[in-house]
């Protein structure tokens, strides 16, 4: 409990959006729905002013409040090292690997970092099956106890290599007999799809993630072939022969230009037979400058709010996996779960080159090979996993954000690309991450009014791997 007034905005944020009024209690993990005297009682109070009632009603507001605001529990120096000493002993295990069977593509997308000449480096670009193999003991001889492991076929473009593909999966499944069980995903550009292949990998339960720019001009802008041919109409008739497409595949759309109507896009994947779309600012490469310049901010978060209230409106399932990163954030509000760190690479997975390097996370791959930590020949660098499992939000300036237990910190291939350091938070960023968030504070509010809330699944190995360890219940 805490004295009325010694709470600061790291402990508690009061937010308004599309008239709708919210209080969070950030340590507690709690949202608060809050009436517009109650709001304006709650803002004068975060900023140390005296509230003078001059209702009935606004009177009755703040006694409300009360109630809510000495519950409200403040971040002490205790709790931060109550949490540190949770979260960083003992080690996670490692439960997968990124497998990047080709650092090669058959587009040459505009912005790809895999485009990148350090991602190129590979002596090969094409991983060998011996190497795939020996990724894949490397996982069990790592963890002889473990019997669940994932494995993510990344590239370039993985269906270049789909007979490895093949192979890898033969060989898990006669680790079977030892009692090794493994899930597998694949991220694909599409062009390469067949029914043959898309049924072998919905037999195997693939989860199957495919990039997409839609619509198609803006696609065949951004993702052309190598040879500058357009590769919208190709993809299309791909995905016209497949069955199920709606159950089986989700489709990631980058969006790099605030001016492009998100809403439009949306439409255009649902009517490609997509159910779960997942729109991601594009990621910067090296040493470039956070994508959304300040000045456009506010176009992006218009365009996010009106996207998300066009999904609320118009699908049934709409918590369920539409627009993903916003089903997240209203999963995590509602669960009051807390994430701690942005993703569990570089702890409980990691991305193996073609060469057998082992790096954190492909977006962290990099000529002078900082972030390099071992090979599948080796092991790990014990010490680079602790830098990493120190990397949590308590340990950073994250510590003092109101959105902490939601953002749990920033990808660290965006801190890279921009700082050169896994540890900073780039505020366009955390900008954007924070409107996110209030905007699934008021789409949680508008789905439980019109009784569409639905229980949320996490069901598909992106999700899962990428939450990892990050979430821990309250
Ligand atoms: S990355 Fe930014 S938004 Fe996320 S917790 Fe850190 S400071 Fe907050
Ligand atoms: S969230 Fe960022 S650091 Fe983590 S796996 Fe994804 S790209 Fe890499």
């Amino acid at each position: 409990m805490n004295p009325m007034n010694s709470l600061s905005k790291t402990d508690v944020h009061i937010f308004e959006i599309r008239g709708n009024f919210f209080l969070l209690d950030v340590e507690g993990n709690k949202l608060f729905s809050l009436s517009p005297d109650a709001y304006k009682c709650a803002v004068d109070r975060i900023n140390g002013n005296e509230t003078d009632p001059q209702t009935f009603s606004a009177w009755r507001a703040g006694r409300k409040l009360d109630k809510i605001w000495k519950n409200i529990i403040s971040l002490t120096p205790e709790h931060v090292e109550d949490v540190r000493q949770r979260l960083e002993t003992p080690i996670p295990p490692l439960t997968g690997l990124w497998l990047g069977l080709a650092h090669t593509c058959n587009l040459g997308c505009t912005y790809c970092f895999a485009n990148e000449p350090n991602y190129l480096l590979n002596k090969n670009p094409l991983m060998s099956w011996e190497m795939a193999k020996r990724a894949v003991d490397f996982l069990i001889e790592r963890e002889p106890e473990r019997m669940q492991f994932g494995l993510i076929f990344f590239g370039g473009e993985p269906l270049l290599q789909f007979d490895l593909i093949k192979r890898i999966v033969d060989y898990c499944c006669q680790l079977q007999e030892q009692g090794k069980k493994f899930t597998y995903a694949i991220t694909t550009n599409g062009t390469l799809l067949t029914p043959e292949i898309y049924n072998y990998m919905v037999s195997y339960n693939f989860s199957i993630m495919l990039s997409l720019d839609g619509t198609k001009t803006i696609h065949d802008h951004n993702r052309p072939y190598l040879d500058g041919r357009p590769s919208w109409d190709n993809i299309m008739d791909n995905l016209k022969q497949l069955n199920d497409v709606a159950r089986n595949i989700m489709a990631r759309v980058t969006v790099q230009d605030v001016q492009v109507p998100l809403i439009e896009i949306y439409k255009t994947m649902r009517a490609a037979g997509f159910q779960d779309v997942a729109l991601v600012e594009i990621c910067p490469n090296s040493g470039e400058i956070p994508v959304f310049p300040e000045k456009d901010i506010p176009v992006w978060k218009e365009q996010y709010l009106n996207l998300a209230e066009y999904i609320a409106e118009t699908e049934a399932r709409a918590y369920d996996g539409a627009l993903s990163s916003l089903s997240g954030y209203v999963q995590a509000l509602r669960e009051r779960e807390r994430s701690f760190y942005c993703c569990s690479t570089g702890i409980r997975s990691f991305y193996v080159t073609p060469d057998g390097d082992l790096y954190p996370c492909m977006r962290l791959i990099s000529d002078d090979r900082k972030n390099i930590m071992g090979s599948i020949f080796t092991s790990l660098d014990a010490q680079k996993v602790n830098h990493f499992v120190q990397n949590n939000i308590m340990n950073k300036s994250c510590r003092k954000c109101w959105a902490r237990y939601l953002c749990g910190g920033m990808c660290y291939g965006d801190s890279f690309a921009v700082s050169g350091d896994i540890r900073k938070p780039i505020s366009e960023y955390c900008k954007i991450t924070r409107h996110k968030i209030e905007v699934a504070a008021y789409i949680l509010k508008r789905l439980k009014e019109s009784g569409k809330i639905r229980q949320h699944s996490d069901g598909n190995i992106f999700n899962k791997m990428a939450k990892g360890l990050r979430i821990l219940r309250n």
